[in-house]
């Protein structure tokens, strides 16, 4: 394939080859062609059983891949993988599956089961243990990873509308990593759970195969989003998914801990302090994950707290910070705080303003409450006015920034490694990020002159000055 490519004229072109085609162009001759012969798409042979809802499903995930670029089979013969969607409503037709299967196994051999039976899927796996995946009604994500998993599309740039990393909106060496949806707690101010539901994880296979998809595309640092990334996996009851010739469990350590060992940057996002927490942290010391923690506190007053219900609320956390700084001292622990909330007194208020100071977060975002439509809290009692939640507003934000002026000054005449997300040509200089710095929400470094270094470059970088929220050097 490249031998083609280069031969199109296609960068990567030596300048006599290039020259040759122009003038035999020139010249009327016949440029030489040859034809690419594209990957053959693998087939899918599909059996729909049950209801019309179940019919529609099946119509969705036909129609999802067949955008992936799969072909269907009409018959089992030509098919790379079958996928029986089943019904499981009466014992008929739970019989009705378990025959459909058995079929497909006999006829074809490569057989991905989905649908209602998905809930037996301990029955299956006893009557069929060569089934390839089971997977349950409406996990259509998880079906067509299986389908993906069991007759993989071989990548065309030829025939592809879409990057196999798929499309992005950051740019090529940094990539959001969604490992779940929804999620399982009532925090008073939030109505998250109202929009997009319990929490719902996705594959833990699914998730690594898109970050190795990433990085083959270019990314130096993924970034572990989810609304509560330490609850990853609680839903599919942490089960093993087979990942290279190994397992690789639902849980957050164990995804991070191999995702950490595809070769990017690994950062953590909306890590709520449970204790399995603590697990992650020698990943940090070994390597494998950025030392960075986000961990949205919203607050540190247990009475706040308790009435905006949030998770893992629990009075040990800054004995925990300090043992996570023995283990990785340059941690770095962003979080967010909620200001006002209703009830909050000013004792509460210091009571924060104190926590803060001892716990010295690196990075700190705060909002003022807002009665977001929908919200528990707003029913609550003794709400607070506005000029006192901008008051507290203010004074949070000068403490942080003072702590983190402080924190980022003990850093002058380090050297330190900095991901470059931008160089500019008129100033020769460029800014990028540590690895203290998520993009768009923590502080930058800027390099007064960037030598030869791009986009996406990890640089050592000499630190000279600092300032409340920035860094300022040059590449060592
Ligand atoms: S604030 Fe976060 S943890 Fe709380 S309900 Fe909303 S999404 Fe869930």
């Amino acid at each position: 394939m490249d031998k083609l490519v280069k031969r199109a004229g296609t960068p990567g072109t030596s300048r006599s080859a290039a020259s040759l085609l122009r003038k035999m162009s020139a010249k009327g001759a016949a440029l030489p062609m040859k034809t690419v012969t594209l990957p053959r798409a693998p087939r899918v042979g599909l059996v729909s059983l049950g209801c019309p809802k179940n019919l529609v499903d099946s119509e969705r995930i036909m129609t999802k891949l067949r955008s992936n670029g799969y072909d269907m089979s009409a018959d089992y013969a030509g098919a790379d993988v079958v996928l029986v969607n089943t019904c499981g409503f009466l014992d008929s037709a739970k019989a009705e599956s378990l025959e459909a299967i058995g079929e497909a196994i006999a006829e074809n051999g490569r057989v991905v089961v989905t649908g209602c039976m998905g809930k037996e899927a301990q029955l299956i796996r006893e009557r069929f243990p060569q089934v390839l995946a089971i997977t349950g009604a409406h996990q259509y994500e998880a079906v067509i990873a299986a389908v993906h998993e069991a007759a993989p599309l071989s990548a065309s740039p030829y025939a592809d509308l879409v990057p196999e990393s798929g499309l992005k909106l950051t740019p090529r060496h940094y990539s959001y990593v969604k490992i779940s949806e929804g999620c399982n707690h009532r925090c008073a101010f939030c109505i998250i759970p109202q929009l997009r539901g319990d929490l719902v994880s996705r594959r833990p296979d699914a998730i690594l195969r898109e970050a190795e998809k990433l990085i083959a595309a270019g990314t130096r640092e993924l970034l572990v989003i989810s609304q509560d990334t330490s609850a990853y996996g609680l839903d599919l009851k942490h089960a093993a998914w087979p990942w290279k010739g190994g397992e690789v469990r639902a849980h957050m350590t164990d995804l991070v801990r191999e995702m950490g060992t595809l070769g990017a940057w690994v950062r953590l996002h909306y890590v709520y302090p449970y204790p399995h927490v603590d697990n992650v942290i020698p990943l940090m010391a070994e390597g494998l994950l950025l030392p960075y923690l986000d961990i949205p506190f919203q607050h540190a007053s247990p009475k706040v707290l308790r009435a905006m219900k949030r998770p893992a609320n629990e009075a040990k956390v800054l004995k925990r910070l300090k043992e996570w700084r023995e283990l990785v001292p340059d941690i770095a622990i962003r979080s967010s705080f909620v200001v006002g909330f209703p009830g909050e007194t000013e004792a509460d208020f210091d009571y924060l303003l104190r926590w803060l100071e001892e716990a010295q977060l690196d990075r700190v975002g705060a909002f003022k409450f807002e009665p977001v439509e929908g919200a528990a809290a707003n029913a609550l009692p003794d709400q607070v006015f506005e000029e006192v939640k901008q008051e507290r507003y203010e004074r949070i934000m000068a403490l942080s920034a003072r702590i983190s002026a402080d924190k980022l000054a003990a850093k002058v005449g380090r050297t330190i490694d900095v991901i470059i997300d931008a160089v500019d040509p008129e100033t020769g200089g460029a800014t990028g990020r540590s690895k203290a710095d998520a993009p768009e929400i923590d502080g930058e470094v800027h390099l007064r002159d960037a030598g030869a270094l791009k986009q996406g470059d990890i640089a050592a970088v000499i630190i000279e000055e600092s300032d409340e929220h920035d860094l300022f050097g040059v590449p060592a």
